[in-house]
């Protein structure tokens, strides 16, 4: 019986690559909706509407109607791209200054409202795996399975900075791991903030966990 899996948890706890996998593994679709509000935060800063950290939500308000955000899935690597009206931004939205701005992008709750509902109109057909901070919460309250991921910080920002380096970026550990401080700080600290593990959810901290540990034990939870 196909189902909807909700993951959420801190950032860089490696949710999407164990979504991505329980989804292939599956043969259902996934959702990073991270990346999503990643979308976002990427059209702010090349339309200039992000100056000394500073939104102009009034502006971003205004054009918000004007941004489509959809995954393409590239059948012949399997990998699903992200594309911000028509251009493929997978690349883009992986930047750190994108990061360093998406938890106040993702603070706006009409910037939520839009992308939530997109969300839900993803899981019409179940068979899917999301990822995200509240997906068990908001998105799918009533998702058949929800994981909550946590990991130390450090794990966290090691994994981060790897993946930078590795992407091309020249960021120093330090600064990764700053700002995974600081996201986490805006993410469970503000009144409505969407970092809540929802009381159903199995947590599972990966900090000492493969990527196959935590694929077996969340598919034998999927069979029962
Ligand atoms: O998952 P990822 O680290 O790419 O998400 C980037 C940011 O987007 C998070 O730090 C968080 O501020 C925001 N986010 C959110 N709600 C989600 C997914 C991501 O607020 N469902």
């Amino acid at each position: 019986k196909d189902i909807i899996i909700a993951i959420d948890g801190f950032s860089s706890t490696g949710k999407s690559t164990i979504a991505k996998k329980l989804a292939n593994k599956l043969e259902y679709v996934y959702i990073d909706t991270g990346a999503m509000y990643r979308g976002i935060t990427l059209f702010a800063m090349d339309k200039g509407l992000i100056v000394d950290s500073e939104i102009d939500k009034v502006a971003l308000l205004e054009k918000l109607p004007e941004i489509f955000i959809y995954f393409k899935h590239n059948s012949s690597t399997g990998v699903a791209h992200i594309y911000l009206n028509d251009v493929d931004v997978s690349k883009k939205i992986r930047s750190l200054e994108v990061s360093n701005y998406v938890s106040l992008i993702a603070a706006i709750p009409e910037v939520r409202k839009k992308l939530v509902e997109q969300q839900q109109v993803f899981g019409k057909e179940k068979a899917l795996v999301m990822d995200g901070r509240d997906i068990g919460t908001v998105v799918f309250p009533n998702a058949e399975l929800k994981i909550f991921m946590t990991a130390s910080a450090n794990v966290r920002a090691v994994r981060r900075y790897k993946e930078l380096i590795e992407g091309g970026d020249s960021v120093s550990y330090e600064e990764v791991l700053e700002n995974i401080e600081k996201r986490d700080l805006i993410d469970t600290t503000r009144a409505d903030s969407p970092l809540i593990k929802a009381e159903d959810a199995v947590v599972i901290d990966n900090s000492e966990l493969t990527i196959e540990e935590q694929l077996d034990y969340i598919l034998e939870l999927v069979k029962n």
